[in-house]
């Protein structure tokens, strides 16, 4: 059989631990055969971020805004624990997820991979819910302060022009605690775009959420920007057959709950934070979990929303074959080849893309399945190595 040809390559950027161990299972089984593969490869196993002075996490994101389309395999993002395992590290470095996100200055959008015999908790969801999630600003960035004394708490900007805006925030009568947060026009207009573009491409609905009836000024700030951006995606949402609306985060919740499912649901940064997590975990396993990071300028990179699985690995270095689901790691590809497709006009690769999500699917629905989807199911089902579901897909792909 011919292979399926690419012409222009994606930005693969490998990673650490078990999924660094599925990532090249992945491949040698599911990709390779089939497909020409062209990618530019970037090591971003932690070792060589140290390497590298974690250049080489930049070099992958600038890469991406070049060729368009990058998958991602989970990273460690060290902590004081890390420091002390890897005792080579010259630095504490960064997330590079938060590192690749700040260049590629994009949104996160996480989707639920559902299957028929894994029921979500919520009886009603049909389809997956997206959650997008702003991911700067607000109280991630805000500065805050404890007082033991009464005194008058105050807001002053003073503008480079001279201006100066003042507010009195509380006169304190006795201890008490403040807070100072801010976002930027930029920064909520580029989540819009990247928000409208997405519902665009999976021609989904898309709803955005806040409190602009209690935050007149900061949350209404967020609501008439996302209101502006939509001028600009109105027609194609109108040919699409696809609806924008705003409401507030209460209601959203509600009508959350009693949806079926199949949208976007736009959230600020503490809401996503928070609603990403009870979406993912109502829906299910967290290893069923996908992500994609969107910029405002048509910038995609796909991943697992899981991490490198660490207890796995460890049971992996001591010779045990382990029992970890790389379906979301799986379909991180396949975002990536379908999307690379379509920017290059190649139904081929698009059609394996799918091709190979159903197989995954199929093999799930047949009662094959890793040892967190077994105890999950509501089916009569087998529990497999990685290596063995790996095989199963290959075979019904
Ligand atoms: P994790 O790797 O997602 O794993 C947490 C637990 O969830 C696992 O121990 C496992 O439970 C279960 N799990 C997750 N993915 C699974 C899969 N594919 N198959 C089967 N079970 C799965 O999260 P973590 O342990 O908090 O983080 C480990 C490392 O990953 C950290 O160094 C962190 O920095 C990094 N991380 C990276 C990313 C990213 O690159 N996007 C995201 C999150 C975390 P059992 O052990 O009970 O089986
Ligand atoms: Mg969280």
């Amino acid at each position: 059989m011919a292979k399926i040809q690419m012409k222009t390559p994606i930005v693969e950027m490998d990673g650490d631990e078990m999924t660094r161990i599925l990532w090249q299972m992945i491949k040698d089984t599911l990709i390779l055969p089939y497909v020409e593969l062209k990618t530019e490869y970037y090591d971003l196993g932690l070792l060589n971020r140290n390497a590298t002075k974690d250049q080489v996490t930049v070099d992958a994101a600038e890469a991406t805004k070049r060729l368009g389309v990058a998958v991602k395999c989970a990273t460690i993002t060290p902590n004081a624990q890390r420091m002390e395992e890897y005792p080579e590290l010259t630095e504490m470095w960064k997330s590079p997820n938060a590192t690749i996100r700040s260049i590629l200055d994009g949104t996160v959008f996480r989707t639920p991979i559902l299957v028929d015999s894994v029921k979500p908790v919520v009886r009603n969801w049909e389809a997956p819910i997206t959650v997008a999630r702003h991911a700067y600003g607000d109280v991630y960035k805000a500065v805050e302060l404890r007082t033991d004394e009464p005194g008058t708490a105050k807001l002053v900007f003073t503008g480079e022009s001279g201006a100066v805006q003042e507010l009195t925030v509380q006169k304190m009568s006795g201890a008490g605690v403040l807070q100072g947060m801010h976002n930027r026009k930029s920064s909520i207009e580029s989540f819009a775009h990247a928000c409208f573009r997405f519902a665009i491409d999976t021609k989904q609905d898309l709803w955005f959420s806040a409190k602009d009836t209690i935050s007149k000024v900061y949350d209404g700030t967020f609501k008439e920007i996302f209101d502006q951006v939509f001028t600009e995606y109105r027609a194609e949402f109108e040919r699409l057959g696809i609806t924008y609306f705003y409401t507030l985060i209460d209601d959203a919740v509600a009508r959350v709950m009693r949806s079926r499912g199949g949208f976007i649901w736009a959230c600020k940064n503490y809401d996503g934070d928070v609603m990403s997590d009870m979406i993912s975990t109502a829906f299910g396993s967290l290893a069923m979990m996908t992500s994609v990071l969107v910029s405002p300028y048509g910038n995609y990179e796909y991943e697992a929303a899981h991490g490198t699985v660490t207890r796995h690995y460890y049971r992996y270095l001591k010779g045990e074959e382990t029992s970890t689901n790389p379906v979301a790691t799986i379909f991180a590809w396949t975002g990536a080849l379908r999307k690379r497709g379509e920017l290059d006009g190649t139904a081929e690769l698009c059609a394996f893309a799918d091709r190979l999500e159903k197989a995954c699917l199929d093999t799930i629905e047949a009662g094959e399945v890793t040892g967190d989807l077994a105890s999950l199911s509501e089916r009569e089902s087998k529990s497999l190595t990685s290596a063995a579901f790996l095989k199963a897909v290959a075979t019904r792909l």
